[in-house]
């Protein structure tokens, strides 16, 4: 029996209805840097797809905000990393990106449209928009107040623009999400532990967002 791959790109025409219409240029609280996209990059993202959530998806619709630190670097040098296609120690499969990363004075870069798929945590890129921010060294939750109010302007914007996100997390409360029943994973044992970015900017961002209708978990 042949297998029937759903295709969450055919969903998205009917969702985008729903929909409002795109924020003013001058709302717009990033600018854009763009990492490499070619139809390699869309190879590597059909292949993972497949394997990971049993369809195809270049295209998502966001129904939750997961938030990240970096752990390391510069704003610049996260970029060049993200820049690649291929994941430089993975075997050529699909590198790591995110949406989003916010430097640690609350600059905004956006890395591709942010309905693209990017792979920046396990078992929700199918539907989650990654915002990363620089910084997380050692462990240590030292984001600063200025990316706690950039992370709220853009997740405001975000929500504003996509009334289908439903939730925020952070990559560590990734366990707590399930309950969302978004989580999706077809690879036994495929998990990674995480930290970031850490509950108290978590708190942070639930204090001046969760009013917005937006669902957080606890710390
Ligand atoms: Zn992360």
């Amino acid at each position: 029996m042949g297998k029937v791959f759903f295709h969450c790109a055919l969903i998205f025409c009917a969702a985008i209805i729903f929909m409002s219409s795109p924020a003013q240029a001058e709302d717009v609280p990033f600018t854009d840097k763009f990492i490499l996209w070619t139809e390699h990059r869309d190879e590597l993202i059909d292949e993972y797809t497949l394997k990971h959530y049993g369809m195809i998806c270049r295209e998502i619709i966001p129904q939750a905000v997961v938030v990240h630190w970096t752990a390391f670097g510069t704003l610049e040098s996260n970029w060049k990393f993200f820049y690649a296609e291929e994941m430089p120690d993975d075997e050529g499969r699909l590198n790591v990106a995110s949406q989003f990363i916010v430097d640690r004075d609350g600059t905004i870069l956006r890395l591709m449209p942010e309905t693209k798929f990017a792979r920046h945590i396990i078992g929700y890129n199918h539907c989650a928009i990654g915002i990363e921010n620089v910084g997380g060294y050692n462990g240590r939750e030292d984001l600063t107040e200025a990316q706690l109010a950039a992370n709220v302007r853009l997740i405001k914007w975000l929500h504003e623009k996509y009334p289908t996100i439903k939730y925020v997390f952070g990559h560590y409360q990734q366990g707590k999400a399930r309950a969302s029943g978004l989580f999706i994973e077809n690879v036994p044992g495929y998990y990674a532990i995480k930290t970031d970015p850490g509950p108290k900017f978590m708190r942070g961002l639930r204090e001046e967002l969760e009013g917005d209708g937006l669902i957080f978990y606890d710390e």
